[in-house]
């Protein structure tokens, strides 16, 4: 009993939800339309299971070490510029704080890794598994509030900011068939990359508190007393829309580049004739 209730609080204490399913579902969808016609085949018939599974990694939060898979805080490394690429240095950095501090560079390393041992098994459902789980993470990356200590907006006074942003405005505006990606691009140093997604995403984190502060402001309290009012997120949406949008059409960008890049490590193998048994 007392186990059970440590870890319903332990799971409540838990702040990441991630993009909400919706955006999590919509970055794997739109990042299957970056990919040529014979990477693109290891996935025919599979588009559903690629969606159902993409925020599978937010159901294992149970697992004590799953929590700081989904963010990194870049504060404690003076900024993104100073997060090492390499883990034991980045260990040495924060000591005994490190893993706690998040980890999400490194776990879209090791899932990277998994794609590619999953193109040279040849099997499409571990292929799709692979790709979903990889999705999650780095999809998570490009959520600013992922990449900050001041994650919920505790430290400035706007608690609930991080799902009034990654799952409030997504839900409610967020038109995926509107989205678009670039083709994807092979590239030999992908396992550099999600230091560069890392900077971009922390860069838009004071518009973003700010942005949430000016709606706050300029709306008036709901007199039925719930805590923002559809004009606050008409407000939020109008300021915010094009990064929650462009976010979302980046991490669909650069898990096109991954899968890619996956599929070149292993060899380019061709899809089995028929995926779907
Ligand atoms: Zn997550």
């Amino acid at each position: 009993m007392k186990t059970r209730l440590l870890l319903l609080l332990f799971l409540a204490a838990l702040p990441l939800l991630s993009w909400g399913d919706k955006g999590h579902r919509t970055v794997v969808t739109l990042s299957l339309t970056t990919l040529p016609p014979e990477v693109r085949a290891w996935y025919r018939g599979r588009e559903d299971d690629l969606r159902d599974h993409a925020s599978d990694p937010d159901h294992w939060k149970q697992d004590r070490k799953e929590g700081p898979r989904h963010f990194i805080d870049c504060e404690p490394y003076g900024g993104p510029a100073g997060v090492p690429h390499d883990q034991e240095a980045a260990q040495a950095k924060l000591g005994a704080a490190f893993y706690r501090n998040g980890v999400v560079p490194w776990i879209i390393q090791d899932r990277w890794r998994d794609l590619v041992a999953a193109f040279r098994f040849g099997d499409p459902e571990k292929v799709a598994f692979a790709t979903s789980i990889l999705s999650h993470y780095l999809a998570d990356l490009h959520v600013p509030l992922h990449t900050t200590a001041n994650h919920d907006g505790l430290e400035t006074g706007q608690k609930g900011v991080h799902s009034r942003w990654e799952t409030g405005l997504v839900e409610r505006f967020v038109r995926e068939d509107a989205l678009r990606a670039p083709p994807a691009v092979a590239d030999p140093h992908i396992l550099d990359r999600p230091w560069d997604w890392l900077a971009a995403s922390y860069a838009l984190v004071p518009q973003l508190l700010a942005d949430d502060r000016a709606a706050d402001r300029t709306t008036p309290v709901d007199p039925r007393g719930r805590r923002r009012t559809p004009a606050y997120w008409l407000i939020f949406w109008a300021k915010q829309g094009p990064v929650v949008t462009g976010q979302l059409e980046h991490a669909a960008e650069h898990l096109g580049d991954a899968i890619l890049s996956a599929w070149n490590e292993a060899g380019k193998p061709a899809a089995p004739t028929n995926p779907r048994k």
